[in-house]
């Protein structure tokens, strides 16, 4: 295993990896700042100068998002949409982001690694099965102290090297607009987006997983507040009195319905998450349930489920008062794609094609900055970026799936661009 950064012969996607993995740009979702961290916008600078060094228009703006243009090569009457790809910079809050010492372990042959910073956390095939699929290949981890970072540095590195490779190349292509953004981990990625000035039609998240892997449905997700209001009263003197609301709030929580959970479920199945008790005194007790469903009818349900409980709980303690309050947080965006522009689905599928690589279409269960950006009117699948086990001292990549992802990207600019005006 060697230092990533002293290796000369990597190829140019992977250096750019390994130098922008090494910068700490954690978001943090208990601040309230614009980006939540400043220190995002230290890589949102060096993004910035490199573009602007290879002579592609570039900005950046307060909230540290950096805009480039690439100009199409197509004839003017073209009608191609203009082709938006998005990456984030920021890092998990979840693990260590701070000196993060990328490590290289060229001709990965099947073996359990230790990790030199720390001896407990090991890449094993056991545990890890994805490993045995990647026999040959140039794994790059941390040091084990920290996370890598290849969510989603990977996909910024992947953009950065494109916009180079597309700067000195007339291929046919439609105007490209590459999108960095903050706090995506902290589910604020597009919060603060200057949707005019990123002038996109349609775009594609370079912020997935394993080669081939694409995304076109995310969840529909909701959350829930339910509070309940007791009577308090001196527990001497309580009998046919007291509404307890700690206890009600209990019997909520216990009624939900255990194989409709995160740790029960999943592919296309839905859940209740009771996430965090909010308040829990006799008097007023509170919980935040989070409510996932890829289909509609099922979101509505669920929703319909929580009255139902709140009533049917509220007839056996009168004395209480439950209220129920819930807010959609995103929509499962393929109602959105489908509804503007299937075809950046079908691109999506047939330029990997052209590349020799498998699509596999795979549900996301959460959301991604996609989703918004779908709801918003830009259809956004997301696609891969070959890294594993995001958000944790175990995350790996490989200078070969950094290779594969970075060619599987310029075929769908290209694809774009001979078939985007049909
Ligand atoms: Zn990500």
């Amino acid at each position: 295993m060697l230092p990533a950064d002293t290796l000369p012969d990597l190829p140019p996607v992977a250096r750019r990896f390994v130098r922008y993995v090494q910068i700490d740009t954690q978001s943090d979702p208990d601040s309230a700042s614009v980006p939540s961290t400043e220190k995002q916008k230290d890589l949102s600078r060096l993004l910035l100068d490199e573009l602007q060094g290879l002579g592609i228009e570039a900005g950046m703006d307060n909230a540290g998002y950096v805009y480039a243009t690439l100009p199409s090569t197509l004839t003017p009457d073209s009608t191609t949409p203009v082709l938006g790809l998005v990456a984030h910079v920021d890092t998990s809050p979840d693990e260590p982001g701070k000196g993060v010492r990328p490590i290289l372990h060229p001709n990965y042959q099947g073996e359990i690694i230790e990790l030199p910073g720390d001896p407990s956390v090991t890449l094993d095939p056991a545990r890890q099965p994805a490993l045995r699929e990647h026999l040959g290949h140039d794994l790059i981890t941390s040091d084990g102290t920290t996370l890598l970072g290849s969510d989603d540095k990977a996909g910024v590195a992947v953009l950065m090297q494109l916009a180079e490779d597309l700067a000195g190349s007339d291929g046919p292509r439609p105007e490209v607009r590459i999108l960095f953004t903050v706090d995506e981990e902290i589910g604020r990625g597009v919060d603060h987006l200057d949707r005019e000035r990123f002038g996109a039609d349609i775009a594609y998240t370079i912020d997935g997983g394993p080669v081939g892997e694409l995304s076109s449905e995310t969840f529909n997700a909701a959350e829930a507040i339910v509070t309940v209001e007791g009577v308090t009263v001196h527990p001497g003197y309580a009998k046919g009195v007291m509404a307890n609301a700690v206890r009600i709030l209990a019997e909520f929580i216990a009624a939900l319905p255990a194989d409709e959970a995160p740790s029960t479920t999943e592919e296309r199945q839905g859940y209740y998450y009771p996430h965090t008790i909010t308040k829990g005194e006799t008097g007023q007790a509170s919980v935040r349930i989070l409510l996932r469903d890829f289909e509609d009818d099922g979101m509505a349900q669920r929703k319909a489920f929580l009255h139902d409980l709140a009533e049917a709980l509220w007839q056996q303690h009168p004395r209480a008062q439950i209220k129920v309050e819930i807010k959609d947080s995103y929509r499962n965006m393929l109602r959105y794609i489908e509804a503007t522009d299937p075809r950046t689905v079908s691109f999506a599928d047939e330029a990997a094609r052209t590349v020799g690589l498998e699509p596999h279409w795979h549900l996301v269960r959460g959301g991604t900055d996609g989703s918004r950006l779908s709801e918003m009117g830009i259809p956004t699948p997301n696609v891969f970026t070959g890294g594993y086990h995001f958000h944790s001292r175990f995350e790996w990549n490989t200078v070969q799936n950094l290779e594969e992802t970075l060619g599987y990207v310029k075929a769908l600019v290209q694809h774009w661009g001979e078939h985007g005006g049909d």
